[in-house]
């Protein structure tokens, strides 16, 4: 998976990356969805002891344009996780209390504490990104952003957070495709935004602004991944992998008992 791996300092171009690659696993959907099967129970132990752990703080990122599968990927990896120690946020449009604080203050809110796992859907690279396409702020307030959101990170980094991010790479025809099929279907029309399609415009101008997000904030306290995302297996099974070999390095445990078990009866 090091190949989906912004590698910290080295400057990428997102047009080089391909969305449809599935070069990393060789067994084709079938087989991947078995293995990403097994990738979910090996999650779940890992969580539960995670949970029961109560030392790692771990935070998931999750980025793409509109229908790069943020919310299919956070159904497909997540599932069966004990939702006592998962939790997700989502960062929409700030409301006026949000909007009356620095960007970071909605965000710190919400990060993981011990032991648990908490998935960002969006997060506070939307301050450098639509906010950076749509100039609500001016260049000289967003420019310092990708160095405040570096020392943010570094701040949970020190204090015992796992970060990973993960952005959902798909091409402008796949998105074409997806919001045709939600505009086909009544049950997905509540996910359709006319507003989508103002956005779709501004393709070059997201690609651009997510270029930069990646060649400034990709550290190796916490490093982008760009997932290939028009094949939604494909993807989930990037974004499990990464997941699953990062919880499994921090060899955690689970606690021994405080007291001495040794010879208790239950009558
Ligand atoms: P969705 O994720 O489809 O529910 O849409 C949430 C919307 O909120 C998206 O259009 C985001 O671009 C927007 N959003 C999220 N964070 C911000 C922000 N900081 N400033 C402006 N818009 C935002
Ligand atoms: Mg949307």
């Amino acid at each position: 998976m090091k190949r989906y791996l912004v590698e910290p300092g080295k400057k990428i171009v997102l047009a080089e990356r391909n969305p449809n690659d599935t070069r990393a696993f060789e067994g084709g959907k079938e087989k991947g969805l078995k293995v990403l099967q097994e990738l979910n129970l090996e999650l779940q132990a890992l969580q539960e002891v995670l949970y029961a752990e109560q030392k790692h703080r771990v935070l998931v990122v999750l980025q793409a344009m509109d229908t790069g599968g943020k919310d299919g990927a956070i159904r497909r990896v997540f599932e069966g996780v004990n939702p006592q120690g998962v939790k997700v946020a989502s960062f929409k449009v700030p409301t006026p209390e949000e909007m009356a604080h620095d960007f970071l203050w909605r965000v710190h809110k919400v990060v993981p504490g011990d032991g648990d796992l908490v998935i960002f859907n969006r997060s506070h690279y939307e301050d450098v990104l639509v906010v950076r396409v749509h100039e609500y702020v001016p260049k000289s307030v967003w420019k310092k952003r990708y160095d405040q959101i570096n020392e943010f990170e570094k701040l949970l980094a020190e204090n015992g957070t796992t970060i990973l991010k993960f952005f959902l790479h798909i091409d402008k025809d796949e998105q074409k495709e997806r919001l045709q099929a939600r505009l086909d279907d009544p049950s997905k029309h509540w996910k359709f935004r006319l507003g989508d399609l103002e956005e779709r415009k501004l393709w070059d101008q997201y690609q651009e602004a997510y270029e930069d997000v990646f060649n400034k904030t990709s550290t190796e306290y916490a490093p982008w991944y760009i997932v290939p995302a028009n094949r939604k297996w494909y993807r989930d099974l990037v974004i499990s992998t990464v997941l699953v070999n990062t919880l499994k390095d921090l060899k955690m445990k689970y606690p021994e008992s405080e007291e001495n078990l040794d010879g208790v009866v239950i009558e």
